[in-house]
This record gives structure tokens, sequence and C-alpha cells, in this order.
């Protein structure tokens, strides 16, 4: 029976990756030979992160061509639209579907500060890759709530606001309360958001950053998670361990929940994301010999 679940897992089930263009050549080693090892998983995309900083959008555009010639895989830039103006944007979205570019994760990005309201939202980016071309849209979504906004409520209708003008699927700040995935993906569906709500994982290895991470995102970390790692600063491979084993338990849960969509936040390493989508039956094809 146990094999059978297992066969019934492989094939329905479906992972996409994401990374970021790294700073140094070393950064960049480890991010190829993470490609290389992930991409024989066939991820059904896989995205590259964009920052705010002005050259980070050809960073991001390098690795992205890079991934589409090295490997054929579908690669994702991500856009933000709060530090450019319409003009710019209509034109990066031109020039990345004249490049074969069909599918794009759109965001508003973060403010410099807070002092000043934005002049766009991530829906009003949606609406303007949309005028450009029929691009496929991924969009972030908050089970936790977005830290800027004025109540869940209001979170949740400027989710709806950006299905409607046109995205295929919201991905998921991370989180590791699985229940709380599970009530906020029922409330999208009360709300009439019928787009997947892909879980974003982050694999855990270096408490310490996820703890700095966490404190800007609004994420709770559990206190169950805190214990996991209590001692182990001076012990990445057990941190290693542990950390697989906690995404192991999250993906095991969400999968049995009837998630077949899962989106990793790889921090441009392979090797844990590379074990759960195993636990997972996402495997490399093996060719068969009669
Ligand atoms: P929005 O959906 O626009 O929402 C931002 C906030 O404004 C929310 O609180 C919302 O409720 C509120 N809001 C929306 N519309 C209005 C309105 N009309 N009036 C008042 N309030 C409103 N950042 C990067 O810089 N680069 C990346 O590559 C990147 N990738 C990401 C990938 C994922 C999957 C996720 C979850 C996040 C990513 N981020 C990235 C972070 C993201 O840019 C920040 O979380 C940002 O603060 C909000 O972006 P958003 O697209 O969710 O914004």
């Amino acid at each position: 029976a146990l094999n059978q679940n297992l066969a019934e897992l492989a094939g329905r089930v479906e992972v996409s990756f994401e990374f970021f263009p790294p700073g140094t050549p070393e950064m960049e080693n480890t991010l190829w030979q993470s490609i290389d090892r992930l991409s024989v998983l066939k991820p059904k995309f896989v995205s590259v992160t964009y920052g705010a900083n002005s050259g980070e959008r050809d960073r991001t555009h390098s690795v992205i061509k890079g991934i589409k010639e090295k490997t054929g895989l579908i690669a994702v830039p991500h856009l933000t639209c709060i530090d450019a103006t319409r003009d710019e944007l209509k034109t990066i979205a031109k020039d990345y579907w004249d490049n074969g570019i069909r599918h794009i994760v759109a965001l508003r990005g973060d403010l410099p500060d807070n002092s000043r309201k934005p002049d766009m939202y991530a829906a009003d980016l949606v609406s303007l890759l949309k005028s450009v071309a029929d691009f496929d849209i991924s969009v972030a979504a908050y089970p936790e709530v977005h830290p800027e906004a004025r109540s869940a409520q209001a979170d949740l209708i400027n989710l709806k606001k950006k299905i409607d003008a046109g995205a295929d699927r919201a991905i998921t700040q991370f989180f590791f309360d699985v229940s709380t995935y599970l009530r906020f993906r029922d409330r999208c569906a009360a709300a009439g958001i019928d787009v997947e709500i892909v879980p974003g994982i982050l694999p855990v290895s270096n408490f310490k950053q996820l703890q700095r991470f966490a404190g800007m995102t609004n994420v709770r970390i559990p206190g169950w998670l805190g214990n996991m790692f209590e001692g182990l600063d001076d012990d990445p491979e057990s941190r290693k361990l542990v950390g697989a084993s906690v995404a192991m338990e999250m993906v095991k849960i969400l999968s049995r929940e009837g998630v077949k969509n899962f989106h990793f936040y790889t921090l441009n390493r392979a090797e844990l994301t590379y074990a759960i989508c195993h636990t997972l039956g996402v495997r490399p094809a093996v060719a068969c010999v009669a």
C-alpha cells in the first residue's frame, strides 16, 4: 500500500524553484551547480528574483537567459514595479516577450522607506503586463498577512484584485505553521479566489538567518522550530538534516491536504530541496528497461 501511495503521488506533484542572482563568482558557481542538480527534476518552472538596485534587472535577465540556454526549462523572471515608470515597465515586458519569456512573477517590491505612498501596487503591474501581452502571471500571497496591510481582509481583497487583473496563480510567503496556510487557502476559496495558492517552502539550514528574515516579513516562527535548532549554531550538518526533516513533514501534510504544486525558496542551494522533492515522489525520469 505504501508503494502504491508513492506511485500515485509520483507524476501528480509539480514543483518550481526560486533562485536569486549571485553576487560573487563563488556564488555564481554554487548557483549553476544547484540549477544543474535540480533541473533533472523537471520543475514546472524556475524563477529568478529581482532586486530594487540598479543593474539588478540585467543580473536577473542574464540568469534567466542562462537557465533557458543551459537547461531548456521555463525560466521566469520576477519583476517589481516600485522603482520604475510605467513606460519602463512596458519596455521591460515587451523585451521579455520578444525574448520568449511568457511567465512573470509580478510584484510591487519593498518600499525603500515607508514615508511615501507607492504609485503602483502589484495589481497595477498585473494589468500593465496583460496590456502588453498575454503573459502567464504569478503573484505573491501572504498566509500571515503582509506587514503593511490594513487588515487580513484588506490583504485578501488585494489578492483577489491581482487575480481579477489576470494573474494565474499565487505563490505564498514562506510559513512554518501548516494550519495557517490551510486556513488561508480556505479563506481564499471563500472570497472567490479560484486559482492555485502555491505554498512557498523555505528549507531552513541557517536558523539565525531565518530569524532575521522572518522579522522583516511578519512570518511567525513557532516555538517548536526554535527548539529543533537549539544548540546547533556550530553544527551546520545537523542543522541541514533537521531543516530537511521539518520541510519533509510540512510537504507530507500539505500533499495529503491536496496540494499539488510546491514552490521552493532554494536560496541557490540544491541539497535540501532535492531531498524534499524526492520524498514527494518528484524524481528524475528513469529510462524504462524492458
Ligand atoms: P502588493 O500586492 O501590491 O501589496 C503590498 C501591500 O500593499 C499589501 O499590504 C497590500 O495589502 C497593500 N495594498 C495593495 N493595494 C493597495 C492599495 N490600493 N491601497 C493601500 N494598500 C494596498 N521582492 C523583491 O524586491 N524582488 C523579488 O523578486 C521578490 N519576489 C517575491 C516572491 C514571492 C513569492 C513573495 C511572496 C514575495 C517576493 N518579494 C520580492 C517581496 C515583495 O516585493 C514584498 O513583500 C512587497 O512588500 C509586496 O509585494 P506584493 O507584490 O505582495 O505587493
